[in-house]
């Protein structure tokens, strides 16, 4: 069984006595890409365990807070995206670029003829063949602070504040990948935030990033929540000129596991 540990954050998942592989995977499974502009499209998703961040909305809980999974190698998780009928490949977590091992899966894709999306917090850049970057920079609204963290201490808000953003790291993937920036947006405050960050983003990088590439996408794991801000977050893109994305797992499967 996986050994999960909280602690560390870089090296979450322990290896197991017996394990062989090089990637800790969290779940694999074949849904509709929820978010961003390929919302709607068939992918397998490969959601790997652990994460360097901690915010306090995390929907992947058991790859951040409670890290579980086990060890898989690349061939077979090659072997596992093949088995489902679909030609996007969705490498989320946690945070999966955290695997220098992801480089060789990503390879391995590519060589198939996979398109492949990448879901990363954007502080950790690897050099792979990435046709969709899906960025979701952190804004302040996700720090743990003690009256928002799941645990209720909040001993990650420093590590996390520091870690949250590198404007640089970021930039380098607007340079070199069909990049997105998703925003988590919890609500009006949040904006003056984006617009400063994507400011200096686009100060950084060499390439231009249009309006439409930045999305707000609503905070909310429950058909509940999202009921809430979806509206809210929707008025601030027209506002603001950016691109809404749904939630579109949430709407259908509500907070299900494996969607
Ligand atoms: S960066 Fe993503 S996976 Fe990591 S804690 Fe935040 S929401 Fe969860």
């Amino acid at each position: 069984m996986p050994v999960a540990s909280d602690t560390d954050g870089v090296e979450t998942v322990e290896r197991t006595a017996d394990g062989d592989g090089d990637i800790p995977i969290n779940e694999l499974f074949c849904s509709l890409q929820g978010e961003g502009r390929l919302a709607g499209v068939p992918s397998v998703f490969v959601r790997t365990s652990g994460c360097n961040l901690r915010c306090w909305f995390c929907d992947s809980y058991h790859t951040s807070w409670e890290p579980t999974g086990d060890w898989y190698g690349v061939d077979d998780l090659v072997e596992a995206v093949a088995g489902y009928d679909a030609d996007h490949v969705v490498l989320t977590g946690g945070e999966p670029l955290l695997h220098a091992d992801t480089v060789d899966l990503l390879d391995a894709l590519a060589d198939r003829g996979y398109h492949t999306t990448v879901e990363t917090n954007g502080t950790i850049f690897r050099d792979a063949p990435i046709d969709l970057a899906s960025v979701s920079p952190k804004l302040r609204s996700s720090t743990p602070t003690a009256e928002r963290d799941p645990r209720g201490d909040g001993e990650w808000a420093e590590r996390h504040e520091r870690r949250r953003l590198d404007v640089e790291t970021l930039a380098t993937f607007v340079d070199e990948y069909d990049t997105q920036l998703k925003f988590v947006v919890t609500g009006p405050d949040d904006m003056a935030e984006i617009e400063r960050l994507v400011g200096r983003i686009r100060d950084a990088a060499d390439t231009p990033l249009p309006d439409e590439a930045v999305l707000l996408m609503p905070e909310g794991q429950t058909r509940e929540r999202l009921n809430e801000t979806r509206r809210v977050v929707a008025d601030l893109a027209v506002e603001y000129g950016y691109r809404y994305t749904p939630r579109l797992h949430v709407d259908l499967w509500n907070d299900a596991p494996g969607t």
